[in-house]
């Protein structure tokens, strides 16, 4: 058929709304949705049809077209996807899977009334931040703690109240920016404090600090190079010093922990990493760090140290900007309480167990994850083979956990192109491709999940 027949062909919305496919799915969807998803279909035929992709066309072609991109418009765009990838906090994926009590406790709360800002006992108003303050107080080892909506906030909050229009001490050293370009010293300004930059980027002593301390001075800062290690010819000051110096002069002492780990990482076999506990036990005045990293809850940044501290932040105007929702709170009580007893904590929260189960678990999950996608498959060739996770999140950097994967190669597709189909997939299936082969690590992927991940490869 000639173009101009082929356009002339395409039908009229009005005349697809009384096709009985049409007229079914208006029954359970907005009408916009499936005007819009019909418009989309005819033009994308008419694109078709100019590009000379198409010689002719059935109405049952748009008809079906229409009903994919029904469905797809229909999936929330946020959404649940398999990481296949192996780092374990990936922030683009949205860091840390809560584990199921505390979402057992955001639907509670969400679907109810409760009790937020209202104080059961003595029937009037209550505080948001008093159902979880004793938790972390008694799980931490702090005088105080607050919470607000993440690290980054945490931080400008704590400067703000502590060190507005004075100066802030920090080593260079430690002049971090963590992924999604927070960066240390743009968040002071934002937070009215005066950076004072001391000691270079591989060395910083104590007389670095000591030496620049005046009548001005807020606080001395301590952050956590999350993200990267700087080895060689380094030195630091240990934090003691630094709280010593602090007490000597005066002036509190500030730590930002990043990840914020609650358990000693090194009883696991991987490299140590500081925790809250010991960081409050050597005096430090207040630490925040980060609730969906290793900690493995929802997004917050909680700040902990001395009350006459935090008490200042809780009257700072800046906390009810920053203040964290219900859901939030409900996901944090029912992540925070595993960690009244390690074992459990290492067991029911998700990135906690993830990081630190062993490689023969996942040997055997590999090879389960093979069993199912072979007896569905022709295309494709799946070898179990040994490999690396990450911790991720800007957490433990040089870390490697051993873990095993399924690599797949085919003689269908590509590498590059296989990646493309699985992210695509109804339920996105994220992988890494590396050296030729599609790569799907077993240590961040759910059992649950298998099942759909051989389906999908039956698909292609
Ligand atoms: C991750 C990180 C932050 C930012 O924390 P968010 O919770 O992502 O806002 C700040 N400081 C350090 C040292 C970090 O590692």
């Amino acid at each position: 058929m000639i173009k101009k027949d082929l356009l002339r062909k395409l039908p009229k919305i009005d005349e697809l709304l009384k096709e009985d496919i049409v007229k079914d799915s208006l029954k359970d969807t907005m009408r916009t949705l499936v005007i819009d998803s019909l418009r989309a279909s005819i033009d994308q035929y008419r694109e078709y049809i100019l590009e000379d992709e198409i010689q002719d066309f059935k109405k049952e072609d748009i008809l079906s077209r229409f009903q994919e991109i029904l469905e797809t418009k229909k999936e929330p765009n946020l959404k649940g996807v398999i990481n296949a990838v192996g780092v374990v906090i990936h922030t683009n994926l949205g860091r840390s899977i809560l584990p199921e009590e505390a979402v057992k406790n955001v639907i509670e709360v969400t679907q109810n009334y409760n009790n937020l800002e209202y104080d059961l006992k003595k029937g009037e108003r209550g505080s948001r931040y008093s159902h979880i303050e004793e938790l972390i107080k008694k799980v931490t080892g702090a005088e105080a703690a607050l919470v607000v909506n993440n690290n980054a906030a945490a931080v400008m909050l704590v400067l703000n109240t502590l060190c507005k229009d004075k100066e802030a001490i920090v080593s260079r050293g430690q002049l971090v920016e963590i992924g999604g370009s927070f960066r240390v010293p743009d968040v002071m300004v934002f937070s009215g404090a005066e950076l004072v930059e001391v000691g270079t980027t591989n060395r910083t002593h104590l007389y670095d600090y000591e030496n620049n301390i005046n009548e001005n001075t807020g606080v001395l800062l301590k952050v956590h190079t999350s993200n990267f290690k700087i080895l060689g010819f380094t030195d630091d000051v240990p934090l003691e010093e630094l709280v010593a110096l602090g007490k000597e002069k005066s002036i509190p002492v500030i730590e930002d922990i990043g990840s914020g780990s609650l358990i000693d990482f090194s009883k696991y076999n991987f490299t140590y990493e500081p925790t809250v506990q010991e960081s409050i036990k050597k005096g430090v005045d207040v630490v925040t760090f980060s609730g969906d990293k290793m900690l493995g809850g929802p997004q917050v940044g909680i700040i902990v140290g001395k009350k006459e501290f935090v008490d200042k932040m809780k009257k700072n105007q800046l906390t009810r900007a920053l203040r964290i929702d219900k859901m939030i709170l409900a996901a944090l009580e029912g992540t925070m309480k595993y960690y009244l007893d390690e074992k459990e904590a290492v067991k029911k929260i998700p990135t906690l167990h993830m990081m630190l189960s062993s490689k023969d678990e996942h040997k055997k999950r590999a090879y389960k994850l093979k069993r199912k996608l072979k007896n569905k498959v022709g295309d494709f060739n799946f070898v179990v083979g040994e490999d690396y996770s990450m911790v991720g999140g800007g957490s433990m950097p040089i870390e490697r956990i051993p873990t095993y994967v399924i690599k797949v190669k085919s003689n269908k597709y590509k590498p590059e192109e296989l990646e493309v189909k699985l992210r695509k997939n109804k339920i996105p299936i994220i992988v890494r491709v590396a050296n030729d082969e599609v790569i799907m690590d077993v240590r961040t992927m759910f059992d649950r999940d298998f099942d759909m991940v051989a389906e999908t490869f039956a698909g292609l």
